[in-house]
This record gives C-alpha cells, sequence and structure tokens, in this order.
C-alpha cells in the first residue's frame, strides 16, 4: 500500500502513484471514474483485470 488514508475505489482506479505502471497498461488514455465503473462490458472487463493485477502487485 501506498500509504494514503482511503484505499477507495477512486484512489485505487484513479490516483494511486503505485500502480500507475498498471493503469498506463490498461487505460493508455485516462478514463473517467464513471466510465470505468459504469462504462460498457468492455470497459468493466478492463477494470476487472485491473484490480486483480493490482492484488498481485501490492
Ligand atoms: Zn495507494
Amino acid at each position: 500500500m501506498c500509504g494514503a488514508n482511503r484505499q477507495d475505489a477512486q484512489h485505487v482506479l484513479q490516483d494511486c502513484p503505485l500502480l500507475d505502471d498498471a493503469r498506463l497498461k490498461y487505460w493508455p488514455e485516462p478514463r473517467e471514474m464513471n466510465q470505468k465503473l459504469y462504462g460498457s462490458a468492455l470497459q468493466l472487463g478492463i477494470t476487472a483485470e485491473f484490480i486483480y493485477a493490482s492484488d498481485l502487485t501490492i
């Protein structure tokens, strides 16, 4: 963990500096939080893969 007070969805998906590399891999273009959580099935699949990958590396 990076030491941030809040390890919530916003932090993990958008802000956590430890996940910058993984974030760029899954989202080369920045995406809005609501696209990651409530987007198309494709978007949600990417979000799920990112979360799965981040659990392995934290
Ligand atoms: Zn963090």
